[in-house]
């Protein structure tokens, strides 16, 4: 049984992202989810290729945005081909895009009430941590507040990654008949290789816990 009621999925075609969708499609039916993927600058378009071809085969309407303007007030290595990507003094990846969850939320929102949608699905995750502000559940939860409030609609944000572990990311697609999907179709790797380079903390990151969870199968 799925609920009849419509959701919007913010999709940028990596494991978590597809998890998310995959999840939303057994919850709310095909045909009642749409996805929402921004453009904002990143190093590889093989991650926007990759979303495109994932929303298509699952046959989900996709929205790309445009926020490449985003590169005109902040630098960071997701965006900068030249810059290596290193943990900064305070501990955070320097691929951390200030403001960044709180604009892709407020677009997906705005879009969303364009089309009476009041779930808006969001791959977030405290558990593996890596110091994001954007991705603890306490701003995901103000946010949620703000956006009702800023355009009086009840969109309800669901966060379905928060506190799993990338191995229970990785069961979770299993759980959804995924697995085999999630590991062929999805790109997560920050440096931009088809397949992953294996080496980047995201690479190192997914095949911990893709790893782990095999192990524990
Ligand atoms: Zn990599």
């Amino acid at each position: 049984m799925t609920i009849q009621e419509k959701a919007l999925v913010i999709f940028s075609g990596g494991q978590d992202s597809t998890t998310c969708l995959l999840q939303a499609i057994a919850t709310y039916g095909q045909q009642n989810v749409q996805v929402i993927t921004f453009a904002y600058g990143q190093r590889h378009a093989i991650e926007l290729e990759k979303a495109k071809w994932i929303a298509q085969d699952l046959g989900v309407r996709q929205t790309v945005l445009d926020l490449s303007l985003m590169k005109q007030i902040t630098h960071n290595a997701l965006m900068d081909e030249q810059a290596d990507i290193e943990q900064t003094d305070q501990g955070m990846p320097n691929t951390f895009v200030d403001g960044r969850n709180a604009l892709f939320l407020l677009y997906a929102a705005i879009y969303a009430k364009s089309q009476e949608i009041k779930h808006i699905i969001v791959g977030v995750c405290e558990t593996d941590f890596s110091g994001y502000p954007d991705c603890r559940d306490v701003f995901i939860k103000s946010m949620n507040v703000s956006l009702n409030l800023a355009m009086d609609y009840p969109f309800q944000i669901h966060t379905p990654l928060m506190y799993l572990t990338k191995a229970q990311t990785w069961a979770l697609a299993d759980q959804l008949g995924g697995l085999q999907y999630v590991r062929e179709h999805t790109h997560t790797c920050y440096m931009g290789v088809e397949g992953g380079c294996g080496e980047c903390p995201s690479c190192l990151l997914r095949n911990k816990g893709l790893a782990e969870y095999l192990e524990s199968k």
